[in-house]
């Protein structure tokens, strides 16, 4: 432990860069003729020890990049439950969700916990906090099958179950844990789930935010309404329109779900979808996912692709459209949530098995001079702010709406953007704030980290001047409402608003 105790006691008066940490461990390590332990083991040491000093935990982070978009996110999945799709390209294996395979990260983990709520999240916080990351501020995904075609009591039982696992206590009702959230220690600040465009109704909306969701994945997958009918996907592409539309109105932030390469569809109309996704204000998404259709011996398209009637798409004409889309389709305000999915290669019959998409197209960019526009792209992550900070702000008509979208930019890299909706005669509402750069804790401040230094308040006081009378809304997260408290916002129904 001498190692260990000598690296703690460095880290207590200074903070070391990853490269100056392994310099010290490497010199300690000679000079006691010891191996090198790992940040985990360091780490481990030091929570023995009773050890809580940010710094010190900041500096022995194994993957500081987890915590870097300001928040950590955890996944977690619902039971093995029927789907009423029939979609062609989705497996259905015994244990897990339809839709996912059992040899995903995220299945392996849920099964471990018997799909138990409360012990998958319990299980991330502790794996997060292990590796030295804050879980005060909790993005949660819950994801498997179609959320909406779950038994009603199911999903508030698992939902409750999540919010008692960031309580550390157990409620009675759903309410009751949500409220608790309000202050708790571990806060579920944004919760997204991912559901069929068709069954976005007003009922459900409700029902969604009494569940305290401020976030839906919608699987969208093509703008093509015969390449959507050869996948049995049993919507239409006006359903994805109508429930765009509803979702935004609700304020709640859309990620759309888009997969190339399905039967039927060609790059070019993979790349006409990405097209219409952002010329047509009836889409125009805050997020993306794409995925290549990949052909999986669970699902009915293997039959297809064994007789030949179905080919998937190359390499090359998947990097080749993703390329366009980044290079020339996706607009600043949009995040590229995920390029592909973490299926084993050995589970895949037929299609694309690469899972470096991301880092290959950005060699290509920086070889041939261009930069994506995304917000993942531009995200300041742990870099400096360097120069002066501004706030820019980009005006779009959406679904039957007016989009603000401010941001605050240094040179080429943003540190924070709000999602401001304006509707005639109707109250405006706020979709989204969010802070990049590290993580800092709530009520604590860090010399480098730009949360908790007004940012965000700027933003919000920018959007309360763009609207200027009337009410205001906000779909904040359980775990946020504190927050807008303190910006003079209060509780009704299920929005913090404000009259303005
Ligand atoms: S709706 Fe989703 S989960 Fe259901 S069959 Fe289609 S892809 Fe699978
Ligand atoms: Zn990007």
């Amino acid at each position: 432990m001498k190692i260990e105790k000598e690296i703690i006691k460095t880290l207590e008066k200074e903070s070391l860069s990853p490269e100056e940490l392994s310099k010290l461990k490497r010199k300690l390590s000679k000079k006691y003729g010891l191996p090198m332990p790992t940040n985990m083991r360091v780490l481990q040491f030091y929570h023995k020890k009773g050890g809580r000093d940010e710094k010190v935990v900041s500096s022995l982070k194994t993957s500081p990049v987890r915590s870097l978009s300001g928040v950590v996110n955890i996944s977690v999945l619902t039971k093995p439950f029927p789907c009423p799709g029939k979609c062609i390209f989705c497996p259905l294996q015994k244990d897990a969700p339809k839709s996912y395979m059992k040899d995903e990260p995220a299945v392996m983990r849920a099964m471990l916990a018997k799909y138990d709520a409360k012990r998958q999240m319990e299980i991330r916080m502790k794996a997060l906090l292990m590796t030295g990351h804050s879980t005060d501020k909790i993005e949660l995904r819950i994801v498997g099958g179609t959320w909406s075609y779950y038994p009603k009591e199911y999903k508030e039982d698992f939902i409750k179950k999540c919010f008692d696992a960031c309580n550390e206590e157990k409620s009675s009702t759903l309410k009751e844990a949500q409220k608790k959230n309000e202050k708790a220690k571990h806060r579920i600040v944004c919760l997204s789930i991912e559901t069929r465009p068709d069954f976005v109704t007003k009922e459900e909306i409700k029902e969604m935010r009494k569940m305290g969701v401020t976030m839906v994945e919608l699987g969208v997958q093509s703008l093509f309404d015969e390449v959507l009918h050869a996948s049995s996907r049993g919507h239409t592409v006006k359903d994805s329109a109508k429930a765009t539309k509803l979702l935004k109105n609700a304020g709640f932030k859309v990620c759309h779900q888009v997969m190339l390469g399905l039967p039927k569809s060609t790059s070019l109309k993979d790349l006409k979808t990405f097209e219409k996704l952002f010329k047509s204000p009836s889409f125009r998404p805050d997020m993306l996912k794409i995925y290549p259709c990949v052909v999986l011996r669970e699902a009915p398209l293997y039959e297809l692709y064994k007789e030949g009637s179905y080919t998937p798409p190359s390499d090359e004409e998947l990097f080749d459209t993703i390329k366009k889309v980044k290079r020339d389709i996706v607009p600043s305000y949009v995040r590229i949530q995920r390029l592909f999915r973490d299926i084993s290669s050995k589970s895949i019959a037929g299609g694309s098995k690469i899972s470096n998409m991301r880092q290959v197209i950005k060699r290509d960019a920086e070889k041939e001079g261009w930069e994506c526009q995304c917000i993942r792209c531009r995200e300041i992550k742990s870099s400096p702010v360097k120069e002066k900070l501004k706030i820019r702000t980009r005006k779009y008509k959406a679904s039957g709406g007016v989009e603000v979208f401010f941001s605050v930019t240094s040179g080429k890299k943003i540190c924070a953007f709000l999602r401001l909706r304006l509707k005639k005669r109707k109250t405006a509402i706020i979709r989204e704030l969010r802070t990049y750069g590290k993580q800092v804790a709530i009520k604590k401040k860090e010399r480098d980290a730009q949360q908790h230094k007004g940012v965000g308040k700027a933003l919000v006081k920018k959007a309360e001047e763009e609207v200027g009378s009337g009410r205001m809304a906000v779909i904040s997260g359980v775990g946020a409402r504190d927050y807008w408290r303190k910006m003079g916002y209060r509780l009704k129904g299920t929005y913090m608003i404000k009259d303005l």
